[in-house]
């Protein structure tokens, strides 16, 4: 079943969601990165609250969000944008911890317990906006939530989870938010709460083999409205001539002294994607300047 994504309003329009299945996605970040399943837990995590913070954008705007805690897994850094194109890595994506004592995987133990979260919503042109939070617990979910209220001004529960199979691979990820609008009153939100407080974890309705509008039912029965649905994928937007343009920048010096090696490689941190210069390649980058 494909990756997609929905959005719309439930209990009374007092409240919107965005929910999505984003197993394929974590697979694919899995596999390109060698992944290790505490860690695929962590970025798949972070992966899928970017994609839908990349749906709250207009059109043609992205966000770009960065997980910088005390652990061991370094940076977390994932972009989507509101087509549902999502990308993501970690500096250390080879990091697996024992179990935690729910039996679940160790994500706090990977991203740690300090740090902060920094959201750059990109709105085209030159125009960016910078928010930061701190990491309140390291589990992901948690402190999204925390950077929803404290950021944003937005009560928000937000629910994020990346189930890892026996051989490693992703068996099932996805995540959803549920916002109060201003308007909410006390018995929407109580209810709201008995709801969230009950429902099984994300990862295994979506394993189950539940579809996103299944679990919208769960959440709200049938007082809800979808407005929008789209696709989710994994897509870097990395090109040789971007790297092109990065070598260029580093100057005429820097440049000639490559000519020495055989060729020069770089390497995409996104999305693991090599893109080789050859000496006449770097000879034509030189005489350009
Ligand atoms: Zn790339």
């Amino acid at each position: 079943m494909k990756d997609y994504l929905i959005r719309g309003l439930a209990l009374n329009k007092e409240v919107r969601f965005f929910a999505t299945k984003t197993t394929n996605l974590v697979e694919e970040i899995r596999k390109r990165h060698n992944g290790y399943p505490t860690a695929m837990a962590a970025v798949g995590r972070v992966a899928t609250v970017t994609a839908m913070m990349g749906a709250m954008q207009k059109s043609g705007d992205s966000v770009d969000v960065r997980v910088r805690g005390n652990g061991k897994i370094g940076k977390i850094l994932a972009t989507a944008n509101e087509l549902g194109e999502v990308r993501a890595y970690a500096t250390n994506m080879q990091l697996h911890l024992p179990s935690n004592d729910q039996g679940k995987l160790d994500v706090k133990g990977v991203v740690g317990t300090t740090g902060e979260i920094v959201v750059i919503k990109d709105l085209g042109l030159v125009d960016k906006y910078t928010t930061t939070s701190p990491i309140v617990s390291g589990e992901i979910a948690e402190d999204f939530t925390y950077y929803f209220a404290m950021s944003e001004q937005v009560p928000s529960a937000v629910s994020l989870g990346v189930l890892v199979d026996v051989d490693n691979t992703i068996l099932a990820a996805g995540g959803f938010i549920i916002q109060v609008l201003p308007q909410a009153s006390e018995e929407t939100i109580t209810k709201l709460e008995n709801v969230i407080a009950n429902i099984k974890p994300i990862s295994t309705l979506i394993n189950e083999g539940n579809t996103l509008e299944n679990i919208v039912e769960l959440l709200f029965g049938d007082d809800y409205t979808i407005l929008n649905e789209n696709n989710i994928e994994f897509k870097c937007n990395c090109s040789k001539e971007k790297y092109s343009s990065a070598l260029l920048i580093l100057g005429k010096d820097e440049l000639v002294d490559m000519l020495n090696e055989e060729q020069i490689e770089t390497v995409c941190s996104f999305c693991n994607n090599k893109y080789i210069f050859t000496i006449a390649e770097i000879q034509e980058l030189i005489d350009s300047l």
